[in-house]
């Protein structure tokens, strides 16, 4: 376990989720782009890939796409998006047994706040890109704060570092490039999409699935291994 030099509490767990394509279904992002882009975003793509711009450039090049119609865009969002299932059991488990769950992602601010509350989910805590329309233009932004790396746009591996630092065990689960980079450093990792492809090309080990039951059931034996040690690890 990556537990040396910290004070690791083996009961104390926090789920960090990506939110398009891992919380939803589909990501919104794209389904915003494919619906609304001005031109081909996706030519982006292949220069991310061939190391011509970062993957933080490729996202603000891609979303520099949609036009600044905020309500919209939201309406398309609330109206398409389908939120994973399983998700809402994760959370009532999450909250059950104070464990953390929150959301980090390199998508954008309004449709994550949008879908959130649209869900009855407005209680989770999540960060993300912040879109700001100005001048009929989609610019992002980003909220001040401590940054590790420069793969994404919202740097996902300085929320999961902090936890880490606090004493946390964290599940993380991802299913696109920005999620690489943070993958490793969780305790327990769920894969999909283009992240599970990485993860077997790279013989990292990760739960597949499509909800989130087995991620639940892998918290739950860890939080019951963690009691069984006889640590005080339970007091928190
Ligand atoms: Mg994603
Ligand atoms: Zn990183």
């Amino acid at each position: 376990m990556a537990a040396s030099g910290r004070d690791v509490d083996l009961a104390k767990w926090a789920v960090l989720l990506d939110f398009d394509g891992t919380v939803t279904e589909r990501d919104v992002g794209e389904m915003l782009l494919d619906t609304f882009a001005a031109g081909d975003w996706r030519k982006f793509v292949p220069m991310r890939k061939a190391g011509i711009i970062s993957g933080r450039e490729c996202l603000e090049r891609e979303f520099a796409c949609l036009p600044a119609r905020k309500e919209e865009l939201l309406a398309y969002a609330t109206t398409h998006a389908r939120l994973r299932p399983g998700l809402q059991t994760l959370a009532d488990f999450c909250e059950k047994r104070g464990i953390l769950l929150e959301i980090v992602s390199c998508g954008l601010d309004f449709y994550i706040e949008g879908l959130l509350n649209h869900w009855g989910l407005g209680r989770l805590r999540w960060t993300a890109a912040k879109a700001n329309f100005v001048n009929g233009h989609l610019a992002m932004g980003y909220a001040e704060g401590h940054r590790i790396c420069e793969t994404a746009g919202h740097c996902k591996c300085a929320r999961l570092e902090q936890l880490k630092d606090r004493g946390y065990m964290v599940a993380y689960g991802g299913d696109g490039f920005t999620d690489i980079c943070p993958a490793p450093k969780a305790d327990l990792l769920m894969a999909r999409g283009a992240l599970k492809e990485h993860c077997e090309a790279n013989a990292m080990s990760f739960i597949s699935c499509d909800d989130f039951g087995e991620i639940i059931r892998h918290i739950e034996r860890g939080i019951a291994a963690a009691g069984a040690l006889g640590s005080d690890a339970r007091h928190t």
